[in-house]
């Protein structure tokens, strides 16, 4: 089917749907592959769920009737068609990619630019091959401004997701060691990140630069851009202090935020920039900066039995990692403690990272540290302010017997170790 005929219908429909779970009345349906599913094979229970048409690529499964629409490929037509319906709404995107800090820097835009526009931003997470579409599909017509965050573990992929949405702005968030394993190494990510400048630069379009990181200003010499930072930017916003909460100057005020960590300075800073490109008043961009709370285990603080705890457990890579502890390392705070969790996705790199941070906690000694995973088990260290535990059950039990009281707790790991099953115990 044609995506303007295609666009027709998904006009007439209440949206679209790819998960039977949850149907709602008068939906397309996009009967996509996972590895374990074939979405034809719902196609007979979506449509008595009440779906309006549904989209399948395999006739095997249910006869073709005036409610299907065969395809050669559900995933593609849907692609297709979120490409059709963001051409046809005609909306700027500002796309965002980057090794770590995207969702938490696309909330802070969206918070932003919300304040004066009607935005549509990414939906938690949903930042992959299906998650774009499924944005640029969530706009309406009422939509001035898309937020859309884009995720990458492999070359080639931010391409294929600027194909998709034709962003007309574009930022990212750093360049760290995050998907080695698909990447290869740090060159490796900095190619697959900068696929976005690439597709900005083709269509002469803008993107924004954060001016206190040499690394981006390097790779972003030739690009057109608006910089950010605390010397001679487009945008001046300066960090005021980073040991508690980090507080931001941006036109003669203080923005005092709920997010910890200097790594947010830069997300924060990015979003008061582009909301400053966006022309949004200092006083809104300062109100919606120090009304966003951080959510999903990302950044946040915690005061619980006497401990301050500093839980950070959404997800982990060596750059997050280090960044995180050199912060810790910094931050005010009695009887510090860290709870460290195995970082996931790294391939070859896996033994040398985890051994690095191992290392780098020998040398500084400023608290005790448990690492928990297979990964963090097998580094090697004399340090007896280190423990290692193979895995969630050993280091319970030696938190329980530790008895901690009133300390200054912080939890990091892959989000495959579910750090945060530790807050029940301290
Ligand atoms: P994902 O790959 O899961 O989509 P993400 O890039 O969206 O991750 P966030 O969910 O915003 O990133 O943050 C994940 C973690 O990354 C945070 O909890 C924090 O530890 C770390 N982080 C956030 N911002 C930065 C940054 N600018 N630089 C380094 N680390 C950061
Ligand atoms: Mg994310």
């Amino acid at each position: 089917m044609k995506s303007e005929a295609l666009h027709q219908l998904f006009l007439e429909s209440s949206g679209i749907c790819t998960d039977t779970r949850k149907i709602t009345k008068n939906c397309l349906f996009f009967a996509l592959r996972g590895d374990n599913f074939n979405g034809n094979t719902f196609t007979q229970e979506a449509l008595d769920k009440g779906a309006y048409k549904v989209v399948i690529d395999d006739l095997g499964f249910h006869k073709n009737t005036g409610e299907t629409i065969l395809c050669r490929n559900v995933l593609e037509q849907l692609q297709k068609l979120a490409t059709f319906h963001r051409n046809y709404l005609k909306v700027p995107i500002v796309a965002l990619t980057g090794s770590n800090g995207k969702t938490t820097t696309k909330e802070l835009i969206n918070a932003v630019l919300a304040t004066s526009f009607k935005t549509t931003a990414t939906a938690g997470n949903l930042n992959n091959h299906i998650g774009v579409p499924l944005t640029l599909l969530s706009m309406s017509a009422e939509t001035e401004i898309g937020i859309v965050e884009m995720g990458a573990n492999h070359l080639k992929e931010i391409a294929q997701l600027c194909k998709i949405a034709l962003p007309d702005y574009g930022y990212i968030t750093n360049f760290g060691k995050a998907h080695l394993e698909g990447f290869g190494s740090l060159e490796g990510v900095i190619k697959g990140k900068t696929e976005l400048y690439a597709h900005l630069q083709k269509n002469n379009k803008l993107i924004f630069v954060n001016a206190n990181d040499p690394q981006q200003v390097e790779i972003s010499k030739p690009l057109s851009k608006y910089t950010f930072g605390d010397s001679n930017q487009d945008c001046y916003v300066a960090l005021k202090n980073a040991t508690g909460n980090v507080i931001v100057q941006y036109k003669g005020a203080d923005i005092k935020s709920n997010l910890v960590g200097l790594y947010n300075f830069h997300n924060i800073a990015a979003a008061i920039a582009i909301g400053d490109y966006f022309k949004v008043s200092a006083e809104k961009i300062k109100e919606a900066i120090e009304g966003y709370i951080p959510q999903n285990n990302r950044s946040q603080i915690i005061q619980q039995n006497g401990h301050t705890i500093l839980l950070d457990a959404y997800n982990a890579n060596p750059t997050s990692m280090m960044a995180a502890l050199e912060n810790f390392k910094q931050a005010e705070g009695h009887n510090k403690i860290m709870i460290l969790g195995d970082m996931f996705e790294l391939g070859v790199e896996a033994e040398a990272e985890h051994q690095a941070i191992t290392d780098y906690l020998a040398e500084h000694k400023f608290g005790k540290a448990y690492l928990v995973g297979e990964n963090f088990s097998k580094t090697e260290t004399t340090a007896t302010h280190i423990t290692k535990h193979r895995d969630f059950e050993t280091f319970k039990n030696a938190l329980i017997a530790e008895k901690l009281d009133k300390n200054t707790i912080l939890i990091k790991g892959s989000r495959g170790m579910a750090l945060e099953r530790s807050l029940a115990l301290l």
